[in-house]
């Protein structure tokens, strides 16, 4: 059974560990070192990501993440996920994990519709659109030619994306029923 990991510092990480165990992998929270090993896959949800990086600073995670990223990990980084995913990042006081080559600016959406659900086109997904819920989401500001976009809003704001075996999304797939995003992590990315 794939063994996935869910970074479980702060955020929505419990949502993400339900759906993918409905999804029929093994799941659980992890908060110390120890707990990387012998993973197929690594979850780091939502929530707020200068938290969750001074979090990752302070339990010495943030390097050991790095390593294993870069020695082909896959990964999924759900909104304040992407932002620490990414290369770059508006107002972030620290560096991010810079495992996807994306800029994303942060709260992008502002004040006036920090929040909202909206139906998406994600044709990785089949053609079935999918619902999206954005919380002060970021968005994808400038992406490298080794990044697919996998979905974009209807103004063209780049939402989600891949490259290699990172996977990165905007939004929240796990506060939905929806259980495609997650098993497109599980099938096609970790495989
Ligand atoms: N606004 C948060 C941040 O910048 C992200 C919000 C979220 O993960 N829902 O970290």
């Amino acid at each position: 059974m794939k063994r996935i990991g869910v970074l479980a510092l702060q955020g929505a990480f419990i949502e993400h560990i339900s759906m993918l165990r409905k999804l029929g992998v093994e799941a659980f929270p992890v908060r110390l070192r120890q707990q990387l090993q012998d993973l197929d896959g690594l979850v780091i949800p939502g929530g707020e990501s200068t938290t969750i990086a001074k979090l990752m600073r302070s339990c010495d995670l943030t390097q050991a993440i790095q390593e294993l990223i870069s020695h082909g990990l896959p990964v999924l980084g759900t909104c304040a996920g992407m932002i620490l995913l990414s290369r770059s990042a508006t107002s972030m006081n620290s560096e991010t994990i810079g495992a996807i080559d994306i800029e994303v600016r942060r709260n992008a959406f502002g004040r006036q519709i920090d929040s909202f659900e909206t139906d998406l086109s994600i044709p990785a997904l089949g053609k079935e659109p999918f619902p999206a819920i954005f919380i002060r989401a970021p968005i994808i500001t400038g992406a490298g030619p080794e990044v697919e976009v996998l979905a974009r809003l209807e103004d063209g704001t780049r939402v989600a994306a891949r490259q290699g075996k990172v996977l990165v999304c905007a939004f929240h797939p796990e506060l939905t029923d929806d259980t495609r995003f997650h098993r497109y992590f599980l099938e096609t990315v970790v495989g």
